[in-house]
């Protein structure tokens, strides 16, 4: 393909994602293919010749798309939002466009410097003061391990450059809920803490940590020989968007010495709104936060924040520096292969840059502050209504529901549940996630996809009243 071929084939792909955009309310939210489906209908091999755009456009048209489930559906409530603000996807445009990586400041200055200031500009609407350093990682999942990665080196004052974890006398220990995301377990996992030193800690009847419990679990592992190393928090958990009480758990972790990295991978966004900060009352007291700016904030997967408190401690365990990498301004400049794992780093920050410029903070608060009354108001008619059951506070945008027919018998009503989830998204109108709270199924609806309105909301209550009877 040559640059003409590919102004041409760009112009027809960019009408095609406008058009996707404009006409996504029309398709069916979840995918409609069974598995294996779209797998059967590609060819066993590739291609030996080159094809033509339009052929590989009409496939993608015929195979490709009814095989996806649809993210910037008015209809999505599952999981959490992710969404892809259209200024955003300008910027991963220009990003792959460009195909720069930043392997060095000097390997694309501006690409570490517009990820430097996009990341402070963040830290300043999140209310966060001046005492963080941020960095774009691609999940929060990755920025977890960085997290207990980070603990881990901290607690075994630099193990990595000697024996490793293997060569501590007492087994280091990671603490958290039940109800923290499973990438907290994969992390303490792949960091080599092990499954035996990931303390649960349990929680109160809103889902969030229970301080006591935590401090009572670190002093009897004191007692019993363990190395208390970190504690990982969570404000928005992903069941039911739980907030642990970060001001009483920094105070612990601040006593013993303890790592804390808060999870706010969902509810991070809402720090821009100020009447929500007091969910993270205590922050300031944390070692290491994630938010995820992919999800409700509207930048395009992937772009994660993640702020720390000590970036030397961070440069020191994650910095690697062979000869072809070196530079003559490395003493002046960040280096942000430092900051995280990859060699490699994407252009992330130009798609943050361009949601943050074309739509103005206060356009991003708006939309919040509307999904947040939207949930507020469902919440108000489920609670009205007979045998409807919201089962944790609605503190975001999150709810967990429950439709208890009288006369159901308990044991049947998991099957019930899920049967109901499932009828509502194979509909295709609407797409919800069943998930466990208290190890009973319910059903999560997640508002907060950009063009879910109240009239939407509202039709999706008419669907749910509907769907559990029909
Ligand atoms: N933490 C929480 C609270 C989440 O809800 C999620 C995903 O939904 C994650 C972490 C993992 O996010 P990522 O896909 O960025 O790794």
């Amino acid at each position: 393909m040559d640059v003409e071929e590919f102004r041409a084939c760009a112009h027809q792909l960019i009408d095609t994602i406008a058009d996707y955009h404009a006409g996504v309310a029309d398709l069916p939210v979840m995918s409609q293919v069974m598995p294996g489906e779209v797998l059967k209908k590609l060819p066993a091999h590739a291609p030996v010749s080159g094809e033509s755009f339009e052929r590989i456009m009409d496939d993608f048209n015929s195979l490709i798309l009814p095989g996806l489930s649809h993210w910037q559906h008015p209809g999505f409530y599952g999981y959490f939002p992710a969404n892809a603000a259209l200024p955003s996807i300008l910027g991963d445009f220009l990003s792959t466009g460009l195909g720069v990586l930043g392997l060095s400041w000097q390997s694309s200055p501006a690409l570490t410097e517009l990820e430097e200031k996009t990341v402070d500009w963040m830290r300043e609407l999140l209310g966060l003061s001046s005492r963080w350093s941020g960095v774009i990682q691609d999940t929060a999942s990755t920025s977890a391990l960085i997290s207990l990665i980070s603990a881990r080196e901290k607690t075994s004052r630099y193990s990595l450059a000697a024996g490793g974890v293997q060569a501590e006398v007492a087994p280091l220990i990671v603490y958290t809920s039940a109800h923290a995301h499973s990438s907290v377990d994969k992390a303490a996992l792949l960091a080599g803490f092990g499954k035996d030193n990931i303390r649960y800690v349990p929680t109160d009847e809103n889902y969030s940590l229970d301080p006591a419990a935590l401090e009572a679990a670190i002093i009897a592992d004191k007692a019993g020989g363990f190395t208390p190393c970190a504690v990982v928090a969570t404000v928005g958990t992903t069941t039911s968007t739980a907030i642990d009480p970060i001001k009483p758990i920094s105070q612990i972790t601040q006593k013993f010495g303890l790592w804390l990295h808060v999870d706010c991978a969902m509810a991070g966004s809402a720090m821009i709104l100020p009447e929500y900060r007091w969910m993270w009352e205590g922050i300031e007291q944390a070692d290491s936060l994630v938010i995820n700016a992919h999800k409700w904030l509207g930048v395009a997967f992937d772009c994660s924040l993640y702020y720390v408190k000590d970036a030397q401690h961070l440069i020191r365990v994650m910095s690697t520096n062979p000869t072809y990498l070196q530079t003559s301004v490395d003493s002046e400049v960040k280096n942000l292969r430092d900051w995280g794992v990859p060699l490699g780093r994407r252009f992330r920050a130009l798609k943050l840059w361009f949601l943050l410029r074309s739509e103005g903070v206060e356009k991003i608060q708006k939309r919040l502050r509307r999904d947040l009354d939207n949930a507020q108001w469902l919440a108000t008619a489920i609670k009205a209504a007979p045998n409807w059951k919201l089962l944790a506070p609605v503190s975001l945008q999150t709810l967990c529901i429950r439709y208890e027919p009288a006369g159901l018998h308990a044991a049947d009503l998991d099957a019930f549940t899920l049967a109901w989830a499932e009828k509502l998204n194979r509909s295709g109108f609407a797409y919800v996630t069943p998930a466990t709270l208290d190890d009973r199924w319910m059903v999560r609806v997640s508002i907060g996809a950009i063009p879910t309105e109240q009239e939407h909301v509202a039709s999706l209550w008419q669907a749910l009243q509907q769907t559990v009877i029909s």
